[in-house]
């Protein structure tokens, strides 16, 4: 009936028994909950209906902050999870095979960023461990509230997502938008900071006004990579105007305490110092997140996009940099005819400059 919660799932009983091990109640301050209820499907139900008996039980709401709907795939299995400021205790529920699996696990931030903390926080939580250390030890941090918003679409916190926040807001304060204008991001080379643009200024790649290319020789490599291309186009006039941005991960670094090489460990994600390099900046991040003058910067002079520009950018192939004049094309090693490829044709050049027969 109604008065019942009517939903696919009752998951009161396992919320009830979590607050019980936490020894918390519903009018316990300081307490937040995780959950992918909304993207989760059980017995081929979906599961928002479970946000209302998380806010009933457990007090967090969404209206409050205090509970947060992480993305996840449809194909991964419903959870939540309870965390206790005070304490930095939470009990991590799993619902698999019709039942739930609870763990309690203390996730206090500054543990997390030492190996021997994180493994153990690994153990406990599987594979939401870095979703939830991160999210709810920002969340107890009092990160902005559309700064959680991007947590939760990207499932975690790293330093590459706060790259993309501090862009934004770079965006927002230095190139506002006039009448008739419209943003598209160029986001070369992609890195997390990505999903945050896009949630903070709503490009996406469907819509096309969000475009991702990879590019070698950036990121973990330069103290301040290329981070993206912000073109500002004009529907009236039919013009646009762009300008490259530079990240420092290098002042990302140095206010963490953290060094680059370690964001690229030996043995890669099974190395904890993985794991705890990402932690550790991006809590030395969040006290400078409202500062994007302090890591973003312009990477050249602006220039001007002409609607045919705008449309190569986005091609495969093309690099944008290259097309809109902010880098020179690279030459071709060995590339004597010029038809930017390496063949035999070009061998023959060079080997009749090697006989004297011609020069290059
Ligand atoms: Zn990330």
């Amino acid at each position: 009936g109604l008065v019942d919660d009517p939903c696919a799932i009752d998951i009161s009983d396992a919320l009830q028994d979590a607050m019980s091990t936490l020894g918390v109640t519903r009018e316990t301050p300081g307490l937040c909950v995780l959950t992918d209820a909304g993207y989760a499907i059980v017995d081929g139900n979906t599961t928002e209906c479970c946000i209302r008996t998380i806010e009933r039980i457990t007090g967090c709401s969404i209206s409050d902050g205090s509970l947060l709907p992480v993305h996840r795939s449809v194909d991964k299995p419903l959870w939540f999870v309870i965390f206790d400021n005070e304490t930095k205790d939470c009990v991590y529920a799993v619902y698999e095979n019709g039942a739930f699996t609870a763990t309690k696990v203390n996730i206090d931030g500054e543990n997390a960023t030492t190996s021997d903390g994180w493994n153990a926080m690994k153990t406990a939580l599987g594979s939401d461990a870095f979703s939830i250390i991160t999210i709810a030890n920002a969340w107890s941090y009092g990160a902005p509230d559309n700064f959680l918003k991007c947590s939760e679409f990207h499932n975690h916190i790293c330093p590459g997502l706060s790259s993309g926040y501090l862009i934004a807001e770079y965006i927002g304060e230095n190139y506002p938008l006039g009448a008739g204008e419209s943003y598209t991001w160029i986001g070369c080379p992609n890195w997390c900071k990505e999903d945050a643009i896009q949630v903070l200024l709503d490009l996406t790649p469907g819509k096309k006004s969000l475009v991702v290319k990879q590019r070698p020789g950036e990121l973990f490599v330069k103290e301040k990579p290329f981070a993206g291309i912000l073109i500002i186009w004009n529907d009236t006039t039919k013009l646009g105007r762009g300008v490259a941005f530079q990240y420092d991960w290098g002042e990302t670094c140095n206010l963490s305490d953290v060094n680059l090489s370690d964001f690229k460990p030996s043995g890669g994600k099974a190395n904890p110092l993985f794991w705890t390099t990402r932690i550790k900046a991006s809590f030395g991040l969040l006290p400078y997140i409202g500062q994007p003058d302090m890591f973003v910067s312009p990477a050249s002079d602006e220039f001007n996009v002409t609607s045919e520009q705008l449309n190569q950018v986005k091609m495969a192939g093309v690099d944008p940099y290259v097309e809109l004049g902010v880098v020179e094309p690279t030459e071709v090693r060995g590339d004597f005819d010029g038809d930017g490829r390496v063949t035999s044709a070009d061998a023959l050049i060079l080997l009749q400059a090697a006989v004297g027969k011609i020069t290059l």
